[in-house]
């Protein structure tokens, strides 16, 4: 049972500034976890901390129930796997993912034994006797990770790993990174900025901001009922479109944004919840791919139309993007490519109103 516990994790500096704060969450034997945030949000600093990196300074760390807090980093039988890789050049790759096992004296036999087993599930066999320089990028990073593999540790870490690869690269290692997790039945902690890598990898997600944790959920969870307008914003891609204006009476709840370009009918299941926000400032959420056009707008049943001049188009080969502004705020759609217009041309467009998202003006939390 390799489980890994935070329990009120904080770090600090000695100028007083926090890199995190009260951190708390559970890793499941076998699960995988990513980490997601801005650059900054504490990220690394969580996954050094359980690597035993760097010191905690108040909370507990539990692996395999057992406080870790004062375990030296070698002790925690922990494998961590660095987004600049960090191989040795002047080793082959054979050597780059023997040397752990050496230093820590395994036979001769055994090493060999793990590094084939681990070339052979990464399919580096052919590379085996090419030093480092003589890779591709997505062959550096697969030894970086055979070398975590042949310790055979309960928790695997990962720092980032792809963000050195070109796109197509990252896409591979992504699938590659998923597949392995499944194979060895390991229990993983993954970090990463991108939220497409952690929507795409993680069974849970521990959503990060300036040092605090905003979410802990799955994917679907993350993207269907984002906590809080932050979340809401850096989960899904383009981001959800926000406009402020206010809940008011009239046949109903309504919400009207602050000019008034802008007025939706509140449906009844929504209606409920906002009855206490009445006359008060709230933001209104919208993703772009719950707005149509009028090639679709037959798929919905209840929306709220409203006719913007285009900006700017993009298509993207399977749909269009399409950018507008709403009172002085840069929306935008994502509809099915068809036919496509022209910048600078008037559009009808549909809001689908069954699903749009509130948040309250001053906490920013999702209106549930
Ligand atoms: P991320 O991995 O999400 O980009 P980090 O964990 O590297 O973020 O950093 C979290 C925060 O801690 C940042 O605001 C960073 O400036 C701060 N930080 C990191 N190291 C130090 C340090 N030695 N002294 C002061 N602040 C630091």
């Amino acid at each position: 049972m390799s489980k890994v516990q935070l329990k009120n994790i904080s770090k600090s500096y000695e100028s007083g500034n926090y890199a995190v704060k009260d951190i708390n969450f559970e890793v499941d034997d076998k699960e995988f976890v990513v980490l997601v945030g801005p650059s900054g949000c504490g990220k690394s600093t969580i996954l050094r901390m359980i690597a035993g990196l760097e010191e905690i300074t108040s909370g507990e760390l539990y692996i395999e129930d057992k406080r870790v807090n004062d375990i030296s980093p070698k002790d925690r039988n922990i494998a961590m796997v660095f987004q600049n890789y960090a191989l040795y050049p002047h080793m082959t790759v054979y050597e780059n993912m023997a040397f752990g096992l050496k230093l820590r004296k395994f036979s001769k036999e055994e090493i060999k034994q793990r590094v084939s087993e681990a070339a052979r599930i990464l399919e580096l066999e052919p590379y085996l006797e090419r030093k480092p320089k003589a890779l591709s990028g997505g062959q550096r990073q697969r030894v970086a990770v055979g070398r975590a593999i042949v310790r055979k540790p309960k928790v695997f870490l990962f720092d980032e790993p792809l963000s050195n690869l070109d796109a197509k690269m990252r896409v591979q290692m992504r699938t590659e990174i998923s597949r392995l997790h499944k194979q060895l039945e390991a229990t993983m902690i993954y970090v990463t900025h991108d939220q497409t890598e952690a929507m795409t990898m993680g069974n849970k997600i521990v959503v990060l901001k300036d040092g605090v944790i905003n979410q802990i959920s799955s994917p679907l969870d993350l993207y269907n009922s984002p906590a809080n307008k932050f979340v809401a914003g850096f989960i899904g891609s383009p981001a959800m479109n926000f406009l402020k204006g206010k809940i008011v009476e009239e046949n109903g709840l309504k919400f009207t944004s602050e000019k008034g370009t802008l007025s939706i009918g509140i449906p009844a299941i929504q209606s409920e919840k906002l009855t206490q926000y009445m006359n008060k400032n709230v933001y209104v959420g919208i993703r772009p791919e719950d707005i149509y056009d009028e090639t679709n707008y037959g798929q919905i049943s209840t929306y709220e139309k409203i006719s913007v001049e285009l900006d700017l188009v993009e298509p993207m080969g399977n749909e269009i993007y399409l950018y507008f502004q709403v009172e002085g705020v840069q929306f935008v759609a994502r509809i099915p490519a068809r036919e496509i217009p022209k910048h600078g041309s008037m559009k009808n467009l549909f809001i689908d109103i069954s699903k749009i998202h509130f948040f309250d003006e001053k906490t920013e939390t999702a209106i549930r």
